[in-house]
């Protein structure tokens, strides 16, 4: 069978849809978002169609299908769910020229409606040629991780701007060229992230400006880059790292979320070691500024959530006064990553109405923490950058009323194929680093809610699994101050 994929016009068209079910609306909605003007035929509605009726979106024939039905229509869905009233259906709309496409039927339909990536006015359509329908859904779900959700106010600001870039720049490859590099400088990047005003604007100097075409500025991408399972980066962070022309990262980052990043973009490690930084914040601040002036598109990585103890804050304020343009992407952050990897919820109706972060390495050998709003009834601690501390917090913790008993949880590598988790109690803590011989990255999680892990836990890491043998990554995942 060959097929041709064009797109239809539909708006005010008469259109026909056999069968009362939910797969005869679900055809029947696409129609209508096409705006084409439906009519149902089926003795019986489902709750959806009935609604569509109600609400006077179709039409209602409440009967078999006639013959008659067909006539003046544009095209026709068989969906009924008996497969020889489909037959029928496809035979009346053959003889009579109509396009007909019958569910799960290809040999009798001619036309296939295809899956959709809608991104209006940008649709982007993907047919198996009857093939698999499966296959076309999953390949769906892949553009939709591909393409920002505002794709469509890319396309539609276009069209606003279209003809002045016709009059600015009448030849075609001038036109062409301008909006290339439009669309890969930052007028793209700025609507993504949800500064349409700015887009706008930049658009508007690009076309006043005297000069032929704008040159591309940079711009940096502070992107939390989740605690290790590469599954855990988002949408965006993953779309930036793609277009990134040069990475910053560090040690928190694993290798494999590294590797995701566009394959000619140069990679720079900037990572730290506790007490030992490789180069110092001022430097790293320095080096973004540096390179977006050189026009570069440079992207930040950051372990977990780039605003949690994660100095994205010193970072961005740099930019910030040097007038770099910038955007920050969040990550999951290592508390709500290893709480879930571990089956320990961190709120819960009966035990935790409140959790609190906090950071627990030593300056000048102590804790300076607030001891009695860490110690409250009903609230989990998380600690983070707590290894080598750990003796004095949960000693302070405990001096400060908390139980010695109370539940608590390590989870050493978390969300990695070599997660570890140790249960124990607050005063077991630091016994059990030494014991278990626990290594950074560690999170430490004290409260009621670490008992849930007993009915929760989920995770199995390869290593619990005896299925690895070797690290992973045996170095990179060494993080232990802020990265
Ligand atoms: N910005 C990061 C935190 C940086 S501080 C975030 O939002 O997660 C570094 C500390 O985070 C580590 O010392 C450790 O306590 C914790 N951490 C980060 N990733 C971790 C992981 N995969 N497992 C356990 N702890 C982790």
């Amino acid at each position: 069978m060959g097929y041709l994929p064009i797109f239809i016009e539909l708006e005010g068209k008469p259109c026909l849809v056999v069968g009362g079910g939910v797969v005869a609306a679900r055809k029947a909605q696409r129609l209508l978002q096409s705006k084409a003007e439906v009519t149902v035929v089926a003795p019986v509605l489902c709750v959806e169609l009935e609604t569509h009726r109600v609400e006077r979106a179709v039409r209602h024939l409440a009967r078999e299908i006639l013959p008659q039905d067909l006539l003046g229509c544009c095209l026709v869905v068989a969906a009924s769910d008996d497969a020889e009233v489909n037959r029928r259906v496809a035979r009346l709309a053959q003889e009579r020229g109509i396009l007909v496409n019958v569910v799960d039927a290809p040999q009798l339909c001619t036309f296939i409606m295809p899956s959709i990536v809608d991104r209006d006015p940008v649709q982007i359509a993907v047919g198996t040629g009857g093939a698999s329908p499966v296959l076309a859904r999953l390949l769906r779900a892949r553009l939709e991780t591909l393409i920002p959700s505002s794709y469509g106010r890319l396309a539609s600001l276009m069209r606003a701007f279209r003809e002045r870039v016709k009059a600015r720049f009448p030849n075609t490859r001038d036109r062409r060229r301008f909006w290339e590099a439009m669309l890969s400088g930052p007028v793209a990047e700025l609507l993504f992230s949800g500064r349409e005003n700015m887009a706008l604007s930049y658009l508007e100097q690009a076309l006043d400006g005297s000069a032929d075409v704008p040159d591309a500025v940079g711009e940096v991408y502070l992107v939390g880059a989740g605690p290790g399972d590469a599954d855990l980066l988002t949408f965006r962070a993953l779309r930036l790292m793609q277009q990134a022309d040069v990475v910053l990262y560090d040690r928190l980052v694993a290798p494999e979320i590294v590797a995701l990043a566009r394959r000619d973009a140069e990679r720079i490690y900037v990572g730290k070691q506790r007490d030992r930084h490789s180069l110092p914040q001022a430097e790293i601040n320095q080096a973004l500024v540096n390179l977006a002036r050189e026009g570069k598109r440079v992207l930040r990585l950051k372990g977990g959530d780039p605003f949690i103890f994660g100095r994205g804050g010193e970072e961005i304020e740099t930019l910030s006064q040097e007038g770099i343009p910038f955007q920050i992407v969040p990550g999951v952050t290592a508390a709500s990553g290893c709480a879930c990897y571990a089956g320990i919820p961190l709120t819960h109706r009966d035990f935790a109405h409140s959790c609190v972060f906090v950071a627990g390495h030593l300056k000048d050998g102590a804790l300076d923490l607030n001891w009695s709003a860490l110690v409250q009834p009903k609230q989990t601690i998380v600690v983070y950058m707590g290894l080598h501390g750990l003796d004095l917090l949960s000693r302070g913790l405990i001096d400060n009323g908390l139980s010695p008993a109370m539940p608590a949880a390590l989870v050493e590598r978390g969300t990695t194929l070599r997660q570890r988790v140790i249960c124990t109690s607050l005063e077991g803590l630091a016994k059990k680093i030494a014991e278990c011989e626990v290594q950074p990255p560690v999170l430490v999680i004290i409260g009621e809610v670490v008992k849930l892990r007993e009915k929760l836990a989920w995770f199995e890491s390869t290593q619990q699994s005896g299925l690895l043998e070797e690290p992973l990554f045996r170095s990179s995942l060494e993080g232990g101050t802020p990265g």
